[in-house]
């Protein structure tokens, strides 16, 4: 099955329409598709309606940023309400404190002679409540300051570098709570991408089983082969359901697309078979 269960749009830091990811989708051979914009869902109804239309079966989806011992770990929520309000709360007041967070970035970058990158960084927003890195980035590579994206997170934006400002995003505990009281399954991002020792892994994966959470990305434009091969075992370890997707940004920007993913190992339990009845199917 090819399913695509993590991409952004310009609701968050993509740069297409969730119409034109759709359809880019479907072009693709997705056959199982979900929208996750960054602490957002105010692109959900634009994003299953467009799958509708072209007879594509769809998952509501996020991705919600948390603070966990420090550091920032993704969860990717699936298959919930979009209607749930307190998902919506929890959502808009993890993304509350992103356009102070924005104006500090470019105060640091100021110090290191980079000016204007606020507004600089605001021309590449879709959603002004949705400043986020990507779009500094997008406006360092456009300002000729560096040759792309990720030069950027390389010389700037991440820790210990000009333009990184530490933020508190939401607990881990609430981020599965709001996802799977409204029906949800909540599903660790790229585990790959964090660096943790083997304890501090540890430590996220047993909190958020804890806390309720069910899934973990194996397969992901984020994760080497190598690395897919490594959270295969360890969601077998934990139990844990499977998922799968490109996290694609934007053409020319990521180098997965939208559903050029290696398949799942066989032996995992896809995380979409836990998710059936929450299928948005067409008609
Ligand atoms: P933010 O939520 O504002 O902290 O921005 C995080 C986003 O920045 C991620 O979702 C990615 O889209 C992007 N990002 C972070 N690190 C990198 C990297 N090393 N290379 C490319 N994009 C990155
Ligand atoms: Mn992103
Ligand atoms: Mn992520
Ligand atoms: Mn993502």
């Amino acid at each position: 099955m090819n399913a695509d269960l993590h991409c952004h749009s310009n609701v968050s830091d993509g740069t297409l329409t969730p119409e034109a990811l759709a359809a880019r989708a479907k072009a693709n051979g997705v056959e199982l598709w979900a929208l996750t914009d960054h602490d957002e869902i105010r692109g959900q109804q634009r994003a299953l309606a467009a799958a509708r239309e072209l007879g594509l079966p769809y998952l509501t989806g996020t991705e919600i940023s948390v603070s966990f011992i420090d550091v920032t770990v993704h969860i990717v929520g699936l298959g919930f309400d979009p209607a749930d309000a307190a998902l919506a709360a929890g959502l808009a007041a993890t993304r509350g404190g992103r356009r102070e967070r924005a104006l500090e970035m470019a105060t640091s970058l100021a110090q290191v002679g980079i000016h204007g990158a606020f507004e600089g960084a605001l021309k590449f927003v879709g959603n002004p409540d949705l400043i986020s890195r990507t779009h500094f980035a997008r406006h360092l590579v456009e300002a000729g300051v560096c040759s792309d994206t990720s030069e950027v997170f390389r010389r700037f934006l991440t820790e210990g570098k000009p333009g990184y400002v530490p933020h508190r995003w939401a607990r881990l505990g609430d981020a599965v709570r709001w996802i799977t009281a409204a029906g949800g399954v909540a599903v660790i991002a790229h585990p790959a991408r964090y660096r943790f020792s083997a304890n501090e892994e540890h430590a996220l994966f047993t909190e958020f089983i804890g806390h309720g959470g069910r899934g973990v990305e194996v397969v992901t434009g984020s994760h080497s082969a190598a690395e897919a091969v490594r959270y295969a075992g360890v969601a077998l370890e934990y139990g844990l359901l499977a998922s799968r997707g490109s996290d694609f940004h934007g053409p020319g920007e990521s180098h997965t697309d939208l559903g050029a993913l290696p398949e799942l190992p066989g032996t995992l339990t896809p995380v979409w078979e836990a998710l059936q009845h929450r299928v948005v199917h067409p008609q």
